[in-house]
C-alpha cells in the first residue's frame, strides 16, 4: 500500500507571485504523496471584497481587468499557457458582471465571487507543476464535495463532506501517488450546488478538513513565519517559536487571536490525531511549530506556553435584579444568541448580571440587543482586548492565577472577565485595548524572560 498522503497548505503570500509558486511548487515535489491545497495569491481575496462592494454599485470593470492582468501575467512568467485559467478567468468576468447588471451583492452571487482568488490559484498551480514534468490536476474543493451548510460567508461543512471528498478524491486517482492533487482553500458547496465561502482565512480549515476526508499522515501549513511563537512577534519582537505545542494548546491559542492558524483549523486534524506542523515556506530547512496531541517524550515545557491576545472584542451586560436568580435566565439570554447566530467567546456572572463577548468582532449586535431589552437591561461595552495565558500545564503548582494578576496589576491596567476554564489549558481576561501591548510584554516578560544568573 502507498504511505498515506501529506495535505500541504500554502497561505496567500506562499503563492503571492512567480518567484514564491517556484518555491511552494519545490517544496511540493520534494515531498512524498503530496495533497495540495492552495488560497488565493496575497491581497486578491481583499480584492474581491473590495469588487463586490462596487459591482453592487453598478462599478466592476477597473478590478476585474487588474485581477485579469496580475493572473495572466503570473501564468506567463511560470510558462504557463494562460489558457489554463480561461474558465476561472470568465467565471470572473461572469460572477462580477452579475452582480453589476442586478446591482445586487447577495450573499450567494458574493461568495461566488469571493471564490474566484481559490478558484484561479489551483489550476495556474497545478499547470505550473505539468511544465516541472510531474502529473498534476487542479481541483474546485466544491466540486470534490467539501459540502457545507448554505451561510454564505462563513459556511460550516457538514458531515457527510468527509465521506464525499474521499469519495471523489478516490474515483479520480488523487491522492494516491498519481497525479498530485491542488485543491482550492475557501471555497465549499450546499447540497444544491451553490459555492459558499468558510470564512476569511479558511483556508487553513479546508486543508485540514481534506487532510481529515482521506487519512492523511501529516497537515503542513506553510505560511511567511517560521512558526507559532510565544507571543505574537509584532508586539514582542523577541518572541522565541515554540517547537512543539498539544492540540489544546493550539487551538486555545488559535481561538484566542493567534493569527497563525484560523481557529477552527485543528478540529478536523485533531480528531484523527492527524499531527499538523506551521512551516515556512522561505525557510523550508526549518522545522516550524509541530502540533501532536502529547508532546514528544523528553520534552521540557513550560507551565506557560504562550501568550495571546485579540483586540475588538466588545462586553454585552444582561442586568436583571429581578429574574437572575430565577430558573431559565441564562438559557433565555442564549437562546438570544443562538437566534441571532451569534457565538459567545467568555461569559461571567453575578448575582444581578451576565456578561458575555460575542466572538464576532464585526457583527451588528443592534438586533440582539433590541431583544435582550425586551426582558432586561442591557449595558454595552466596547474596545477591550482579550489576553489568554495558555499551556497545558498551567496549573502545576496552583499559582499561575496569582502571578498573572499580580503583574497586570503591577501595571495598574484593570482586568474584567477573568476566565479558567476547566480543562486549565487557559487563563483569560480582558483589558482595555490601549493597555493590551503593555500587558502582552510584561506577561511575556514574567513567563518567559531567560532567568538572570
Ligand atoms: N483567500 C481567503 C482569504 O484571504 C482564504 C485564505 O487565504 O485562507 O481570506
Ligand atoms: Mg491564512
Amino acid at each position: 500500500m502507498k504511505t498515506p498522503p501529506i495535505v500541504l497548505k500554502f497561505g496567500g503570500t506562499s503563492v503571492g507571485d512567480a518567484a514564491a509558486i517556484a518555491r511552494a511548487a519545490r517544496i511540493v515535489v520534494s515531498t512524498e504523496n503530496p495533497v495540495v491545497v492552495l488560497s488565493a495569491a496575497a491581497g486578491v481575496t481583499d480584492r474581491l471584497v473590495t469588487l463586490a462592494r462596487r459591482a453592487a454599485r453598478g462599478r466592476d470593470a477597473e478590478i476585474v481587468e487588474e485581477l485579469v492582468e496580475r493572473h495572466v501575467a503570473l501564468a506567463r512568467e511560470l510558462g504557463v499557457d494562460p489558457a489554463e485559467i480561461a474558465e476561472p478567468l470568465a467565471e470572473l468576468r461572469d460572477c462580477a458582471r452579475g452582480i453589476a447588471l442586478l446591482v445586487e451583492d447577495s450573499p450567494h452571487a458574493r461568495d461566488r465571487l469571493l471564490a474566484c482568488g481559490e478558484l484561479l490559484m489551483a489550476p495556474l498551480f497545478a499547470a505550473y507543476l505539468r511544465t516541472l514534468g510531474h502529473p498534476a490536476v487542479g481541483c474546485s474543493s466544491a466540486k470534490l464535495g467539501l459540502l457545507t451548510d448554505d451561510r454564505h460567508g462563513r459556511a460550516r461543512p457538514q458531515p457527510e463532506c468527509f465521506e464525499r471528498l474521499a469519495a471523489s478524491m478516490a474515483e479520480q486517482k488523487l491522492g494516491c501517488g498519481e497525479a498530485i492533487a491542488v485543491i482550492t482553500g475557501f471555497i465549499g458547496t450546499t447540497a444544491d450546488g451553490r459555492i459558499t465561502t468558510l470564512g476569511r482565512g479558511g483556508s487553513d480549515y479546508s486543508a485540514s478538513l481534506v487532510a481529515r476526508a482521506i487519512g492523511a499522515r501529516e497537515l503542513q501549513i506553510w505560511t511567511d513565519v517560521d512558526g507559532i511563537h510565544t507571543a505574537d512577534p509584532r508586539l514582542v519582537p523577541d518572541a522565541p517559536r515554540i517547537d512543539h505545542l498539544t492540540f489544546r494548546e493550539a487551538s486555545e491559542l488559535a481561538f484566542s487571536g493567534a493569527k497563525v492558524l484560523h481557529p477552527q483549523t485543528l478540529t478536523p486534524a485533531m480528531e484523527h490525531g492527524i499531527p499538523v506542523a506551521v512551516r515556512d515556506t522561505r525557510h523550508p530547512e526549518l522545522p516550524g511549530t509541530s502540533i501532536t496531541a502529547e508532546l514528544p517524550a523528553g520534552a521540557v515545557a513550560s507551565r506557560v506556553r504562550a501568550i495571546a491576545h485579540r483586540t475588538g472584542v466588545r462586553v454585552l451586560t444582561v442586568l436583571s435584579p429581578r429574574m437572575l436568580a430565577r430558573h431559565g435566565f441564562l438559557s433565555r439570554i442564549a437562546a438570544e444568541f443562538d437566534r441571532h447566530s451569534l457565538s459567545i467567546d467568555m461569559i461571567s456572572t453575578s448575582e444581578v448580571s451576565i456578561s458575555l463577548t460575542p466572538d464576532d468582532p464585526d457583527a451588528d449586535l443592534g438586533p440582539i440587543i433590541a431583544d435582550l431589552e425586551g426582558f432586561a437591561e442591557v449595558q454595552v461595552v466596547e474596545g477591550r482586548a482579550m489576553v489568554s495565558v495558555v499551556g497545558d500545564r498551567l496549573d502545576r503548582d496552583g499559582s499561575v492565577v496569582a502571578e498573572v494578576l499580580a503583574g497586570v496589576a503591577a501595571l495598574g491596567a484593570p482586568v474584567q472577565m477573568i476566565s479558567y476554564g476547566a480543562t486549565r489549558t487557559n487563563l483569560a481576561f480582558l483589558v482595555p485595548e490601549d493597555r493590551v501591548v503593555d500587558v502582552v510584554r510584561a506577561l511575556h516578560q514574567l513567563f518567559f524572560a531567560p532567568a538572570t544568573p
